[in-house]
């Protein structure tokens, strides 16, 4: 949070409690490593805040081997988008807050930011800034903006929701080389059975329904989809994919490329990279984006531990060892 009286500080966000609201598809799992990220801001979540079941464990299932194994897991089950407002709820009062979407961003020669916006009733606005924060996540309008050469490694995250009905819940990770060499994901969330996945974007689509019918093998009953959301998720390569943000704009969260491309796991990566930043932006270093730089090179080191980690996960063969080996597997008795 930027705390200091040298700035004045407006939030551009779009979501709101309404239906049509943009709500971020995801997991909606907190990870031990966001748990901490918020005790580090000695905040406790709100109950309601929390979904129907709790999970102890992950079924993992290699449709390639047809092999499973059971994973402890130490994950919260979250209502992703009443996280989202809930973390909103918390931005302090001197915040401005303009509840729209940003269309385009330009730099002028005196090196302030021009933002153009569109608030959620239609009406346009224009914002001058001497500072931007790009927390927009994978698709973000202020890294295209700083870096528009850059390319970093994307997937079509396609989830679906069913009624759960009579089906025992579980959460699941789920590899099929031959849809994807990425993974997919099961959870049920309050009587909602959610299964989704991480695509290359060429035939996603088709990947993700042919992917359904070789689950149908493994106990899977989806039946017609009560709703269907997709958007793109960033799956870093190196730590060099990782832009921090330059010249008096920062990038923070997916928007720097900052999410585990083993795991998916980037909420963890959102507060503590906002964490780092508003604390150099309320301290007094001379070249901000230098220090801001600086201070996350730590996560690079981690999104790197986090590709090494990448073959062992994803590579057919290894994988297999792996699974085969029982390493930090569970017996789960039915
Ligand atoms: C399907 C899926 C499942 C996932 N599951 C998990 C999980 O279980 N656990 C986990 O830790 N991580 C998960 N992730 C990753 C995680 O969701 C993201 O890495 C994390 O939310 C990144 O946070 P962020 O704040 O950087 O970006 P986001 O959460 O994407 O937030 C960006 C915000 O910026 C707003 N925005 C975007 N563009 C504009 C604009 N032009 N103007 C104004 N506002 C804008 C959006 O409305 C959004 O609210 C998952 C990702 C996907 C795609």
């Amino acid at each position: 949070m930027i705390t200091d009286d040298r700035y004045r500080t407006l939030l551009i966000d779009g979501k709101t409690y309404s239906g049509n609201s943009f709500r971020k598809p995801c997991g909606g799992l907190l990870s031990p490593d966001a748990q901490k990220a918020f005790a580090e801001f000695d905040l406790t979540l709100p109950k309601d805040i929390l979904v129907d079941p709790q999970i102890f464990s992950v079924r993992t299932i290699d449709l390639r081997t047809r092999s499973e194994r059971h994973y402890q897991r130490f994950y919260m089950n979250l209502d992703r988008h009443k996280f989202d407002m809930w973390l909103k709820s918390l931005v302090p009062e001197k915040v401005e807050k303009f509840c729209g979407k940003c269309r385009s961003v330009t730099q002028r020669p005196d090196g302030t930011f021009r933002l153009v916006c569109k608030g959620n009733g239609g009406a346009e606005e224009v914002f001058t800034a001497d500072r931007i924060i790009g927390a927009d996540g994978a698709n973000s309008i202020v890294r295209k903006f700083l870096y528009p050469q850059k390319k970093i490694r994307r997937y079509t995250a396609i989830q679906q929701w069913f009624p759960e009905e009579n089906a025992k819940p579980f959460y699941s990770c789920i590899f099929d080389p031959e849809t994807s060499d990425c993974c997919s994901w099961s959870i049920s969330k309050d009587n909602i059975f959610i299964f989704g996945g991480a695509f290359a974007p060429y035939k996603c689509r088709e990947n993700f329904e042919a992917q359904k019918k070789r689950l149908e093998n493994f106990g899977f009953v989806f039946g017609k989809p009560l709703k269907t959301e997709a958007c793109m998720v960033l799956r870093p390569e190196s730590p060099f994919d990782i832009c921090t943000g330059r010249n008096g704009a920062f990038l923070i969260g997916e928007a720097a490329g900052l999410i585990s491309p083993s795991s998916l796991e980037g909420i963890s990566f959102a507060v503590n990279s906002a964490r780092i930043l508003s604390e150099v932006l309320n301290g007094n270093a001379s070249d901000p984006n230098r220090a801001y730089s600086a201070r996350i090179i730590p996560m690079r080191i981690k999104i790197l531990s986090k590709v090494m980690k990448c073959p062992f996960m994803y590579d057919p063969f290894l994988r297999s060892l792996v699974m085969k080996s029982g390493i930090e597997s569970i017996k789960v008795t039915k």
